[in-house]
């Protein structure tokens, strides 16, 4: 096995299941034991996280909104607007999501690079939560690192084919936390919050156009925002084949804009703590395929 770097992931509270549930939620397990199987990834290194605290949760999101959630008592409107159901086990999920990209920003900070195979829940608000986020992860592992004085700089890069309304909303005017969204101009959410770095792409943008974007921005917010940590939204979402996602990428060109992501934050040495987010193709396989090549990429450039 190559030189690796720390990945968090447990599947404790992943299942059961409740009835109604749209979220796909087997790719966390199958991913992780698909880069096992391809000798990536050896099963003692994963760690599991734990759960967030209660503290740190209400460094973002409302005290109303968090005792909601924990007592599940949430209005079943609100429910909805989640997207997924309200139950002990997914706050747990939700709480070790969180706890997992925190976790990797710490890691990231002392080799250089680290993964949560979970995480990118860049949809969530302080006071509510919507499109499969309950928790905002970054969010809150951005505030805890900066009120900890671990970082005074932080880049967020989302490349999702949703906007990262959430952390654009929780992030404007915060100079500390620079948020850049590329995304797919007519992908939700219908009403864009304003990031700092906008890219909005037209339905069907293929590999190169999206790539060329990508490289021509990535040195250019790197030494202007001048960041002591990176945090990558790497949701697979951007594929031609995803049923959500407008865009059109190959699962080539998805590992290349890993790649691109990577090679810049090596070539300035600035940590990068890698999320999942999001993948909705219709065949399993491509979601796990595109979410091991984010891992591999990262291998490739920093092994
Ligand atoms: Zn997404």
């Amino acid at each position: 096995m190559e030189k690796s770097f720390k990945l968090f992931f447990t599947d404790q509270y992943l299942y059961p299941l409740p009835e109604h549930h749209k979220f796909p939620i087997d790719k966390y397990i199958l991913t992780k034991e698909q880069l096992i199987y391809q000798g990536l990834v050896s099963p003692e290194q994963l760690i599991d996280p734990g759960l967030i605290d209660e503290p740190a949760i209400l460094l973002i999101h409302t005290k109303a909104y968090w005792e909601q959630i924990k007592s599940q008592t949430l209005d079943a409107r609100m429910i909805r607007r989640i997207g997924l159901p309200l139950t002990s086990v997914s706050v747990n999920r939700a709480r070790n999501s969180v706890a997992g990209t925190l976790q990797a920003a710490l890691a990231a900070i002392e080799d250089g690079v680290s993964m949560n195979l979970a995480g990118g829940t860049h949809h969530a608000y302080p006071d509510r939560g919507e499109g499969f986020s309950m928790l905002n992860d970054i969010a809150i592992a951005s505030a805890f690192l900066l009120r900890q004085k671990k970082v005074k700089r932080i880049l967020i890069i989302d490349l999702d084919v949703h906007q990262g309304n959430g952390n654009a909303f929780i992030f404007e005017g915060n100079a500390a936390v620079f948020t850049f969204s590329m995304h797919g101009r007519n992908n939700y959410p219908l009403n864009k919050e304003k990031s700092d770095l906008d890219i909005a792409l037209a339905n069907g943008t293929p590999d190169g156009e999206y790539l060329s974007l990508l490289a021509q921005h990535l040195p250019t917010l790197i030494e202007q925002h001048q960041p002591d940590l990176i945090f990558y939204q790497a949701g697979v979402d951007v594929l031609a084949t995803d049923k959500l996602g407008k865009i059109s990428l190959t699962k080539q060109g998805c590992k290349e804009r890993d790649r691109l992501v990577f090679t810049q934050s090596y070539r300035y040495q600035i940590p990068v703590a890698i999320t999942m987010g999001g993948g909705y193709s219709e065949r399993i396989a491509d979601i796990v395929d595109a979410h091991c090549n984010t891992f591999q990429a990262a291998m490739e450039v920093y092994g």
